[in-house]
């Protein structure tokens, strides 16, 4: 509610549904049973085993037995990463549109990014693009599929590509691998990391936080060739000293979940990514159903201009629906906004007849 009115939101981030009962439950469990001492401060050693065995078998990452430090999800798990990799004076070369507080944290530490923009890697092609930009400064690529905002999906080839690309230049890479498992039809989630030779210059950043409805928990993971080791480690103890310990234990249930959690949770975001296709569509946007997470990232329509920032403003004085500017996703996002379908159904259905109208009457009434 903004000034008594209700707003249609879509801005934000997370999963539609709670988190799953046996999760819940095994904090409960991790309670009752006083599991509330200091746990090692890269985690639990049961959690680190299950996070192994999930690295190599779904990821096909080839980790060592060590090579997991258990976080306070995704943001913590790239701050360290990125804190174990930059010096000053760095560059970070990223496909751009990105995540929004990447570019803050590879400035916090006195590093600069260098945007790639997506649609020209894919026109020119990836290694045109990104051999451009490399300079004698830069020290390792970013890299996000599937994409927040887009929800695109880089292919197997671009990503190998990309892994050359690295491997050539001698370069590290942070692989940020968040909506892992949103993926809804087509090719399967691919690892940097499992292509040879990789592991070794990949940090991979996983996060309970999609795939398991877990954003509020705080909880995810790194996985650390041998020599980023001891940096990411000790970064990890003198900043949070690890994660809490009722919350690993609850990790470690999630991580033995079955697959019909995901099934069950896909199906329902497809749904809703369907539907509120089709009503953007049906209020003048053009978009196509994106493969993977949990956004939509259309074109403004003509009607509302070209600034993502004003457009967003009038959408939230007129229908009172509540996206996010897409200029804030970088120089390519301008011209775009950013919808959540990870929403309630009512939200979708009342936010699209709210634009539909405003469509129609809203903008010729100004
Ligand atoms: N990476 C990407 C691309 C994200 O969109 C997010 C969350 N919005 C994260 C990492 C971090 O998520 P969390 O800190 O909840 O694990």
């Amino acid at each position: 509610m903004a000034a008594g009115h209700k707003v249609w939101r879509f801005e934000g981030g997370e999963p539609y549904m709670p988190t799953p009962a046996p999760v819940k439950e095994a904090m409960t469990k991790a309670l009752a049973h006083n599991e509330t001492r200091y746990a090692p401060s890269s985690g639990l050693e049961e959690l680190r085993r299950a996070i192994i065995a999930k690295a190599r078998s779904k990821n096909e990452i080839p980790a060592d037995d060590d090579a997991s430090i258990v976080v306070n999800g995704g943001m913590h798990g790239l701050f360290a990463a990125f804190a174990t990799l930059l010096d000053p004076g760095d560059e970070v070369l990223m496909f751009s549109p990105y995540w929004t507080p990447i570019v803050d944290v590879i400035a916090y530490h006195g590093a600069t990014p260098v945007l790639v923009p997506a649609a020209e890697a894919r026109r020119e092609g990836l290694t045109t693009a990104l051999a451009k930009r490399k300079t004698a400064k830069t020290k390792l690529l970013y890299w996000n599929s599937p994409t927040n905002p887009t929800g695109d999906v880089f292919t197997r080839a671009e990503c190998e590509e990309t892994c050359a690309f690295v491997r050539d230049a001698g370069l590290a890479m942070i692989s940020d691998e968040a909506y892992e498992d949103l993926i809804y039809e087509g090719d399967p989630h691919v690892s940097p990391a499992s292509f040879p030779g990789m592991f070794e210059r990949t940090l991979t950043v996983f996060t309970m936080s999609k795939t398991y409805s877990m954003t509020g928990w705080r909880a995810g993971y790194v996985l650390t060739p041998k020599r980023w080791r001891r940096a990411m480690q000790t970064i990890v103890l003198y900043s949070i000293n690890g994660v809490s310990t009722p919350t690993q234990w609850a990790m470690l249930e999630a991580l033995r979940l079955s697959d019909d959690f995901l099934r069950e949770a896909k199906q329902g975001y497809r749904k809703r990514r369907d539907a509120l296709v089709a009503g953007l569509q049906a209020a003048g946007f053009e978009i196509e159903p994106p493969r993977a997470a949990l956004y939509l990232f259309p074109r403004i329509p003509a009607a509302l201009g070209t600034d993502s920032a004003k457009a967003a403003r009038t959408l939230l004085d007129g229908p009172r629906v509540a996206t996010v500017p897409g200029v804030v996703f970088g120089p390519e996002g301008q011209g775009h906004l950013r919808f959540s379908f990870s929403v309630p159904e009512e939200t979708i259905a009342g936010g699209v007849e709210a634009l539909k109208t405003f469509s129609t009457e809203g903008v010729r009434a100004g």
